[in-house]
């Protein structure tokens, strides 16, 4: 099974990259802000807590957001293996999400960290505001999303690089040239079949 974590600061294309990965190697893509922004859709309690949270720039509790994985995991019994993008965003969250796996025999196979700098990921979010409808995609909430990323989000990477799994993706140029860039170290991670 290939399970790829796909890591990285709001607007430096994990959505994206992670549909390409999707369709690629068949894997279910499970974005836990997209999971969040149905849920406020639907006006359930969870999607009520979350909307206040996210347009706030401030993270769901990792308890709830840890059983939500969990849940949406289960829903997906013969998936050949996963994308998870927006989780894990904590240290906890990472731990959990080991424990998570290992109850089912598997394990994350792969973290890719797609790596772009700050000035860079505050102009695609502002352009993203433009069209996206986000209550989040506001220069208010980029900073703050960015400043909880830093102190909350960047201790994810240590976490990886101690299990050596963590791989950093230059994100900027096109979306192919990084889209590229990932299918290579995928494919080095399939070839070695260890991992799996
Ligand atoms: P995203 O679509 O991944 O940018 O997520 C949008 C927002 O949803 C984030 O800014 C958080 O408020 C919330 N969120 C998504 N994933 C998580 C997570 N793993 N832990 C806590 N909050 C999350």
């Amino acid at each position: 099974m290939l399970n790829v974590v796909i890591f990285g600061a709001p607007g430096s294309g994990k959505g994206t990259q992670s549909e390409l990965i999707e369709k690629k190697y068949g894997l279910v893509h499970l974005s836990t802000g997209d999971i969040l922004r149905a849920e406020i859709a639907r006006g359930t309690d969870i999607g009520k807590l979350a909307d206040g949270l996210i347009s706030k720039g401030q993270f769901i509790p990792d308890d709830l957001m840890i059983d939500i994985l969990n849940g949406q995991i289960d829903q997906y019994p013969t998936a050949k293996g996963f994308i998870f993008d927006g989780f894990p965003r904590t240290v906890p969250q990472a731990d959990a999400l080991d424990s998570m796996l290992k109850r089912r025999n598997i394990r994350v196979s792969i973290m890719l960290n797609i790596d772009v700098d700050t000035n860079e990921l505050v102009k695609r979010l502002i352009n993203r505001g433009k069209t996206s409808g986000r209550s989040d995609d506001n220069l208010q909430t980029i900073h703050q999303r960015i400043q909880v990323y830093e102190t909350k989000t960047l201790p994810v990477i240590q976490f990886y690089d101690r299990q050596h799994k963590h791989h950093r993706i230059q994100g900027t140029g096109t979306m192919e040239e990084v889209f590229e860039r990932i299918c290579k170290e995928i494919d080095s991670v399939i070839s070695y079949s260890v991992i799996w």
